[in-house]
């Protein structure tokens, strides 16, 4: 890829009405999930449904921060100018101690040295004066 690629800025995620709970814990460097009001089953992503029970009312609840990598995938490709200087690297799916599943990356880790099922736990990349965003650093084993 051309030198200067890395300027480009990396996209945004949108800050929906919906999400908006989420990207202000992940300011607080606090990484919240939904639960369901009724039957207290978490989720992750935000919907509008649960999953349990079909409820619509569901609550912001903050969680460990801490889980797995239950699966991995490593890009070789430039889909976007703005990660040409990363790759490879790896978009992970970390399972949280409390079960929700989050597609997230692995930070402090090369592609090479990731693992199924080793410890993670949260951190936060601040990305815009809005947004930060939960990523993930290994962690020590427990
Ligand atoms: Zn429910």
């Amino acid at each position: 890829m051309a030198t200067g690629a890395t300027s480009i800025p990396k996209p945004l995620p949108r800050v929906s009405e919906e999400l908006a709970p989420f990207f202000a814990a992940a300011r607080r460097r606090q990484l919240v999930v939904q639960r369901c009001d009724d039957c207290g089953t978490l989720r992750f992503p935000a919907r509008e449904l649960c999953a349990g029970c079909l409820s619509r009312r569901a609550s912001w609840v903050p969680v460990s921060g801490r889980g797995r990598v239950l699966s991995f995938y490593v890009m070789h490709q430039v889909y976007h100018p703005a990660f040409a200087a990363e790759v490879p690297y790896a978009v992970v799916v970390v399972e949280l101690d409390e079960g929700p599943r989050l597609t997230t990356s692995l930070v402090a880790c090369g592609p090479a040295e990731i693992r199924i099922d080793m410890p993670v736990e949260v951190t936060f990349e601040d990305r815009s004066d809005q947004v930060s965003l939960p990523v993930f650093r290994p962690a020590a084993a427990r």
